[in-house]
């Protein structure tokens, strides 16, 4: 008789348990999975794929409006919201149920109930207790507010993607992933949006230049963005609210989005008790190969607040379960992970941003192209796309690819591989172009931005 109830039980079948769960049975483990909420998670339930859809039908706008460039007369569009929530929540209940039979598929035991350790190899689910061998912590993230007053009259995210009616103006604060596609996403739909940013600009931690041509991108489609802006206070009105900002700024709309960061799924289940030590922000301190601080628990994705990225925590869980069932030791490499924002236009990048890069290998050389798409030429669109090289000048190794315009998530998933191979310059270089594309200036781009003058690099 084996000694557990099952080899390897994974608490949360979001996109990384479900990896990781599917790959281990694929080798024979006996795998128990369990949810408390929807089987899909964050990314599939209420993250990626759900805005991704809002993303797609906010776009058909500027289609809508390029189209008239291009001959075409258009009556003018009519947009429904609750169209668009139904058919997006109708298809996120077909992934839902698809990911139900992937479970089912694959010999997984799923347990549809809360999952909490009662030791380190026993798990309460609902009103069940089980045990297992390896225990996967995989439980995800969940959108955090800050505590002001009236804080409760703000919505996140995740409310977001079902308000019953298309808010005539909101006010989004943060200036993140969820910010800037959010605040696209409605703008596109018509609704006068205000963006709220703590900082400097938008998208800190990206490359300079991507956040200031998106940052004029947005406001060229109406957005309003306020930087170095602290709300101290919310207030509800009749039929919305007022927030109030240090220094008197004062705004009211029909709606307040926070999108002020996510935190780990990590509180009362049982961590501690089992002896799986945390951060001071909850998140599970992992190594390299997904080991908490007890042997046999492991934890991946979003909890672990490393790089919280779906493909990464896909990949963390199938890595662990090649490592734990495969005997084909495996871990997840973080380093030139390209990630998009979903905004308007889009944003991609890979590898460094030109300040990491100079700080990493000292001199290095820059190329960036701003130019006006050539459909725009003719629809007469003003948005423009940006698009910036930066390499290593001592190896000639690119380092870091940049690109704020159409398609620039299709076109860095791409270049992303160019970037793992660790292609020179020369190598972009002797790629021959595909024209007429955009893509292809990221081959045909010759002359060095000029070297910035000492103070304003320092
Ligand atoms: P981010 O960490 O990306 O951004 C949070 C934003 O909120 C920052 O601008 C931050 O400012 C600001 N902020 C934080 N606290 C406060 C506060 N108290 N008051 C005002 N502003 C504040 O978080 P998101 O919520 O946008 O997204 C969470 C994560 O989810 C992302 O980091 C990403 O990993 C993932 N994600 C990925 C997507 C994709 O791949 N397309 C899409 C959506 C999410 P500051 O910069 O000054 O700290």
């Amino acid at each position: 008789m084996p000694q557990y109830d099952f080899d390897l039980f994974t608490i949360g079948a979001g996109s990384g348990g479900v990896g990781a769960s599917r790959r281990a049975a694929s080798y024979g483990a006996r795998v128990g999975i369990c949810e408390d909420s929807r089987v899909g998670g964050t990314c599939v339930i209420r993250g990626c794929i759900p805005k991704k859809l809002l993303v797609y039908g906010a776009g058909f706008a500027h289609q809508f409006e390029d189209a008239k460039g291009y001959g075409w007369t258009v009556a003018p569009p009519v947009f429904s919201w609750p169209d668009l929530i139904a058919a997006k929540d109708k298809e996120i209940s077909r992934l839902e149920g698809i990911y139900h039979k992937l479970l089912k598929d694959s010999g997984c035991t799923l347990f549809e109930a809360r999952g909490t350790l009662i030791d380190d190899h026993t798990i309460q689910v609902g009103s069940k207790r089980v045990t297992a061998a390896n225990i996967l912590i995989a439980t995800g993230s969940y959108p955090v507010r800050p505590d002001i007053p009236g804080i409760e009259y703000s919505i996140t995210s995740n409310e977001a993607l079902d308000l019953p009616k298309l808010p005539r103006n909101i006010i989004i604060v943060g200036g993140g992933y969820i910010a800037l596609e959010f605040a696209n996403i409605f703008s596109g739909f018509g609704s006068k949006v205000t963006l709220m940013v703590r900082g400097e600009n938008v998208l800190n931690g990206f490359d300079a230049d991507v956040r200031v041509d998106i940052a004029k991108e947005m406001e060229r489609n109406g957005i309003t963005i306020h930087t170095r802006t602290h709300i101290e206070r919310i207030e509800s009105i009749e039929g919305g609210v007022t927030a109030y900002a240090k220094g008197g700024l004062e705004v009211s709309a029909d709606c307040i989005l926070y999108a002020t960061g996510r935190k780990p799924c990590s509180a009362k289940m049982g961590l501690a008790e089992a002896g799986v030590k945390l951060h001071h922000d909850g998140s599970v301190i992992v190594d390299d190969w997904q080991h908490t601080s007890v042997p046999h628990i492991y934890a991946i994705g979003d909890v672990t607040n490393k790089l919280n990225l779906t493909p990464v925590a896909i990949a963390e869980g199938r890595a662990l379960a090649e490592t734990l069932f495969n005997n084909n030791p495996m871990n997840v490499s973080h380093d030139n992970v390209s990630t998009a924002v979903f905004s308007q236009p889009t944003i991609a990048t890979v590898g460094l941003t030109e300040e990491d890069a100079r700080k990493k290998y000292g001199p290095v050389d820059i190329y960036r192209a701003r130019f006006k798409p050539l459909k725009n030429t003719v629809s007469g669109n003003e948005e423009r796309t940006m698009m910036k090289i930066v390499v290593d000048r001592a190896t000639d190794k690119v380092v870091g690819l940049h690109m704020v315009g159409v398609d620039a998530p299709e076109i860095i998933q791409s270049l992303a591989v160019a970037i793992t191979c660790g292609a020179t310059k020369k190598q972009f270089d002797r790629t021959m172009a595909m024209h007429p594309t955009a893509a292809e200036e990221f081959v045909t781009m010759r002359d060095k931005v000029p070297e910035p003058k000492a103070d304003s690099a320092a």
